[in-house]
């Protein structure tokens, strides 16, 4: 189950209290070009370096394959993110209020912190892997369309490109149930609010559909299509005739798009 925190966390942690920040002593810094980590004195120095490396890194890729790297300046100095860590889910969920089921989350304002934050907490696998690079991509691309209104699949299928072995075990599920007819048709996929969908299994199709179809679109086509589609979509076009221009001689229709996609996915 992978529904998206950011939503739901941004008006959260706005309104959350963050008591330890005041007690600086309790915390330690490591500082990037785009982000500053600020962790736990329990968190070893290497976890904190290991977090501020992948995600320099995941900016940079993000940056590049949406062509935002000429607004990176927004991100340096007194602008940087900061990530919050904390040692543990217990005192994550003490500290910022945030359900325990969430494993981390980002606001493009936090109060206190005067800034844009992910907070999560120290654990095995999903951190580095899955939730860093997700809340990332949903910050970059917060700041990139800024007010225009984007899709939410196509804002859920850029966030989820990054996050470990997440697209081949996308293709996977769409292999499968596309044998039985559950694809969602695209038309469909482009006005959906997941956010309100209660069945479940209509939600994972939909984070699976999103991101194999953003990666198909840049693994097929390259970056600079796709730099295009996102261009033409924060000057405000709709997702269709942003694609019809971006991809013209490509696909000349939705349709089209959705048909060469599945067709990948299945062969
Ligand atoms: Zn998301």
């Amino acid at each position: 189950m992978s529904r998206c925190l950011f939503a739901v966390v941004v008006g959260c942690l706005v309104a959350c209290t963050l008591q330890r920040s005041e007690a600086a002593a309790e915390w330690k810094y490591r500082k990037g070009t785009h982000f500053i980590i600020q962790y736990e004195q329990d968190i070893s120095d290497n976890l904190a370096s290991d977090t501020l490396r992948e995600a320099e890194r995941f900016y940079d890729t993000l940056a590049r394959q949406i062509g935002y790297t000429r607004y990176r300046k927004f991100w340096t100095w007194d602008q940087r993110v900061k990530i919050v860590l904390y040692a543990d889910q217990e005192s994550y969920v003490r500290e910022t209020g945030l359900p325990a089921w969430s494993g981390g989350g980002a606001t493009q304002y936090h109060r206190q912190l005067k800034s844009r934050a992910i907070v999560s907490y120290r654990q095995e696998r999903n951190f580095l892997n899955k939730i860093l690079p997700h809340e990332i991509s949903h910050l970059i691309l917060a700041d990139f369309f800024g007010k225009t209104p984007v899709p939410l699949w196509f804002n859920e299928g850029v966030a989820q490109l990054q996050e470990s072995g997440k697209v081949a075990e996308a293709r996977r599920l769409i292999a499968k149930v596309a044998g039985i007819g559950y694809v969602i048709p695209l038309e469909s996929l482009v006005r959906m609010d997941v956010r309100i969908q209660t069945n479940q299994g209509v939600v994972l199709i939909f984070y699976a559909q999103s991101v194999s179809i953003v990666d198909f679109l840049i693994r097929q086509h390259g970056n600079r299509r796709f730099q295009n589609l996102c261009r033409f979509m924060r000057e405000g076009l709709p997702f269709q005739r942003a694609l019809g221009k971006a991809y013209t001689g490509i696909f000349d229709s939705p349709a089209q798009l959705e048909e060469k996609w599945l067709y990948s996915v299945k062969n």
